[in-house]
């Protein structure tokens, strides 16, 4: 982005503008389109002008309940520049408002997502399809969005993604429309960036010990990350809800605890190949235990394999918060996905507190902390931490297939890795 001079020059700017609106359509919060304005206005300050394309939501076609006029106004108060709408992403009107976008003006482009073509899956197809009449929609669905995305791409001569939430998937806007620019007009836009290069830093240029705490209440959605961090991490902290999934595979009494029962000989399988690899991992001790799920339970404290009846763990106990802080307080480099306890609860935050606390600590020392996934994010946000740690990941679903060991479509289609 710094070296690229976009005077007289008109950007395909692919951003993340799926924001939560309220039932009035006000935007409850604006964090992923700040997120977007440098990359923006660089263009802009540039003397370039920028087409902007992003989906909101998960629409199954053209409804206003989706439609992205809702944040125009928002978006141009932002760029702090007028910001034309085009209320269809493509055809002859869009067309010719983008040929006369002048240095220094922006256009907004409707609802990428309101044509299928953009994530190239039919819709509308009857439940009783056969598999032949699913398999033809398929493929004139791809057909179609080749058509598509040749137009998005007709209206600029560089394309910048910065829209990190999406680079996992290989849609029209996110990564087909790379192959319309040579080498030279496609690139990655800050935000985007910026996340590459701290994941990098964690997962590439790892400077050791290397920690990383995978939270959160099932071990199932987390399986394939936590088997490729086996292969780079030095000290492996599992904890949250899948600290009793583990207990009970070691024969632990867990009482009413959130367990899956399905997953214990996972769990005795990551537990050998944790051994097998020499990696540290750190399970929670003892817990603070609850008599129902709330706030208000009455509390106790047992050992995470002596859980009464009628008692769940909601959150770390004492010594698990002890082992945990002393192994991330050592660390040169830190990954957090998953709060280690029901944080949203005031009585049950105290385990994800003292987590967030010791990598602002470990941090301070000169540790590189990356923070990621949504309940993290609440996570450092409701602890007032999230510029105390080095990076805040804006990407859930993309955040995890790169640590997972995953090449992003978004990625790729602009890097060629
Ligand atoms: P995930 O979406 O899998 O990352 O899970 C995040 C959720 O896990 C948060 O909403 C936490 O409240 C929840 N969680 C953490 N620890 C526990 C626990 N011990 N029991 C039940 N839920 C938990």
């Amino acid at each position: 982005m710094d070296s690229f001079n976009f005077a007289g020059k008109k950007a395909f700017v692919r951003v993340d503008f799926n924001v939560p609106l309220d039932e009035n359509f006000h935007i409850t919060d604006d964090t992923r389109i700040r997120a977007a304005v440098p990359t923006l206005k660089k263009i802009l300050k540039d003397g370039g002008s920028v087409i902007i394309g992003s989906h909101l939501g998960r629409p199954k076609g053209a409804t206003d309940k989706f439609s992205l006029s809702h944040i125009l106004p928002r978006v141009a108060e932002l760029l702090g520049v007028d910001v034309q709408f085009a209320d269809d992403c493509i055809g002859a009107e869009t067309e010719a408002k983008a040929a006369a976008l002048r240095p220094g003006e922006a256009l907004l482009l409707e609802n990428l997502r309101f044509y299928a073509e953009e994530e190239g899956k039919p819709r509308g197809l009857a439940e009783d399809a056969t598999e032949e009449e699913i398999a033809a929609a398929k493929k004139a669905v791809k057909e179609s969005q080749k058509e598509f995305t040749k137009k998005l791409a007709s209206y600029a001569d560089v394309y910048v993604n910065d829209a990190f939430g999406t680079a996992h998937r290989a849609h029209a806007s996110t990564a087909l429309i790379a192959d319309h620019f040579d080498a030279a007009h496609k690139l990655f836009g800050y935000l985007l960036q910026n996340e590459i290069t701290a994941v990098e830093k964690v997962m590439k240029d790892t400077e050791r010990p290397f920690t990383a705490i995978m939270g959160g209440s099932k071990v199932s959605s987390k399986i394939e990350i936590i088997r490729n961090l086996l292969d780079k991490v030095d000290n492996l902290i599992l904890a949250g809800g899948m600290t009793y999934t583990f207990a009970k595979a070691f024969d632990g009494k867990i009482g009413d605890s959130i367990v899956e029962n399905d997953k214990l000989d996972l769990a005795r399988e990551l537990v050998e190949m944790a051994k097998t690899k020499g990696v540290n991992l750190v399970l929670a001790t003892d817990a603070k235990i609850a008599d129902s799920f709330s706030n208000d339970a009455n509390t106790n404290f047992a050992s995470v394999k002596e859980i009464p009846d009628g008692w769940e763990g909601l959150d770390i106990g004492p010594d698990a918060e002890k082992l945990f802080t002393e192994v991330i307080k050592n660390s040169k480099t830190i990954l957090w996905n998953g709060p280690v306890g029901v944080f949203e609860f005031d009585n049950f935050d105290k385990g994800s507190r003292a987590v967030s606390n010791a990598i602002v600590e470990a941090t301070q020392k000169g540790a590189f902390s990356l923070v990621g996934g949504g309940d993290s994010v609440a996570c450092v946000n409701k602890f007032g931490h999230a510029d105390q740690v080095s990076y805040v990941s804006t990407g859930g679903g993309a955040l995890l297939e790169m640590i997972e060991g995953k090449v992003l479509p978004g990625i790729k289609a602009i890097r060629g890795y």
